[in-house]
């Protein structure tokens, strides 16, 4: 029905299907995930062959597994059953910029990159800048609610999305209205944002888009003690700044030790040294040592380069990762007059389990904080670091927060959602049935 063309039979490829960028050692060996080769791999050029894809699986009642570009890290791209892989890649064209109304109709497949350079050419940008900026589409970030740089200013992936074309798990083409506010109902977008194919597959998206910045400032710090740099980052977030550069973390591995924050501003000339004063002020006022702005430079000039990495390294990727030193790392949400609770908690509990403590930090905001724990050994090793961090995710709901703020949760945070939603769930399950009678849609996902 698609040409044959269209359609990867030959294990080689579907094998690189089967799994996404989640690594082994992130794996529990309690809780295994065993991912299998799909039946095949689908390849559509529009939103008629996606429908005809659906329709093949209802009727054969397959598992159809949305793929994009395949950098998820919690495994929602994973096969865990036979089925068809839907690769959204040749839908990948822009089909509209709006230059006026800051806005870009684009086909789901586009890698985000490619998209970039497109809007760049009518001067204007994504507001969504992640690592992965050079591998990840539209629809693999919309449906993870992806965070990049950037995000501290224009929020989340989800944010920019205005209005969305969809394939529903049983073939009808689902068009939400692209406008900026509507008070019409509730906001069909969320079935596909963070909802990780789970609903539908995105055909199309009309995303927010932004002029170039006229001016960008950029800056590092370092303070004594990871309390006092987060003193002032809620200090200008509290003044109303929104910088598109905040990363924050440990300079070493003691948790006691320095820590440096990176700290960008964008935008008109004399908005950008207006916020830079106060943002300074209030580092300096914090006992921030000012580093060499190019240091910040050089570090805004790679904050793509791991993602490249991973793209010239695919087929090597699982391999590598599972073997040596196990590693992992949570990105909780929390409110912020939490967040030194959660972390002194947080280390002493690594200090007490014998996994060591790699490095915190803050991203994008106060209310996100990252931790990365790890421990050397064979699969007794990986247990125990597996444990610390289920511990660990398990503590974040006793402190108003959530589990993950921005890689969605796949299959490996799929045991936590209870906890996460409580009653809810049951909720999002019955919309799951209603729209997925024949359970076809990325099964196994979200906790579904
Ligand atoms: C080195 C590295 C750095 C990273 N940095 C960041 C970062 O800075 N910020 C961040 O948020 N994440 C980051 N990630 C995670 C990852 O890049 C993001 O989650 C990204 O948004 C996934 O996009 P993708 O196109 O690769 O999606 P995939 O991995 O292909 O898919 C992700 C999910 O979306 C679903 N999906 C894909 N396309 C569609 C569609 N058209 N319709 C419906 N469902 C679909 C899939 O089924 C799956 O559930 C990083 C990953 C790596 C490996």
């Amino acid at each position: 029905m698609l040409g044959a063309a269209s359609v990867l039979t030959d294990a080689d490829e579907t094998d690189l299907y089967s799994w996404d960028a989640l690594s082994p050692s992130r794996i529990h060996p309690g809780h295994p995930i065993v991912p299998v080769h799909p039946l095949c791999v689908c390849t559509p050029a529009s939103a008629a062959e996606v429908q005809t894809v659906v329709g093949v699986a209802n009727e054969a009642r397959l598992p159809l597994v949305p793929y994009g570009g395949g950098s998820g890290l919690m495994g929602a791209a994973a096969s865990l059953t036979p089925g068809i892989v839907v690769d959204l890649r040749r839908l990948n064209a822009v089909l509209e910029v709006d230059a006026i109304a800051f806005t870009a109709r684009v086909q789901a497949g586009v890698v985000l990159e490619d998209l970039e350079f497109r809007l760049r050419e009518s001067g204007l940008m994504l507001g969504h800048d992640p690592w992965t900026l050079p591998v990840a589409t539209v629809g693999g970030a919309v449906s993870t609610n992806s965070l990049g740089y950037r995000g501290g200013k224009y929020g989340s992936m989800g944010s920019q999305v205005l209005g969305v074309e969809a394939v529903l798990p049983q073939g009808e083409l689902c068009r939400t209205r692209p406008v900026a506010k509507s008070s019409t109902g509730i906001d069909l977008n969320h079935l596909f944002i963070g909802g990780e194919g789970c609903f539908g597959i995105l055909t199309e998206v009309t995303l927010r888009v932004f002029p170039v910045p006229e001016a960008r400032s950029l800056h590092a710090f370092r303070f004594e003690s990871f309390t006092r740099g987060f003193e002032a980052v809620r200090e200008f977030f509290a003044a109303g700044l929104r910088p598109i550069l905040l990363d924050y973390g440990d300079e070493t591995e003691d948790p006691e030790g320095p820590s440096i924050l990176y700290l960008g501003f964008e935008g008109k000339a004399e908005l950008v040294a207006a916020e830079e004063g106060v943002a300074l002020a209030a580092c300096l006022e914090r006992g921030g040592e000012r580093l060499d702005d190019e240091k910040a430079r050089r570090f805004w000039e790679e904050r793509h380069a791991a993602a490249r990495r991973f793209a010239a390294d695919r087929s090597e990727r699982r391999r590598r990762s599972a073997a040596g030193v196990h590693q992992d790392w949570v990105h909780v949400a929390l409110p912020a007059s939490r967040v030194l609770a959660f972390r002194r908690e947080a280390i002493a509990l690594a200090a007490a389990r014998g996994v060591r403590f790699r490095e915190s930090g803050l991203w994008t905001g106060p209310e996100l904080f990252s931790l990365r724990l790890s421990k050397e050994g064979g699969e007794p090793a990986r247990a125990e670091l597996g444990d610390a961090i289920l511990a660990l995710l398990r503590n974040v709901h006793g402190f108003g927060g959530s589990v993950e703020y921005c890689h969605g949760v796949g299959v490996k945070l799929a045991p936590l959602m209870a906890g996460e939603h409580g009653d809810s769930l049951e909720l999002m399950r019955s919309v799951k049935r209603c729209l997925d009678p024949n359970g076809i849609m990325n099964p196994g996902k979200l906790g579904l």
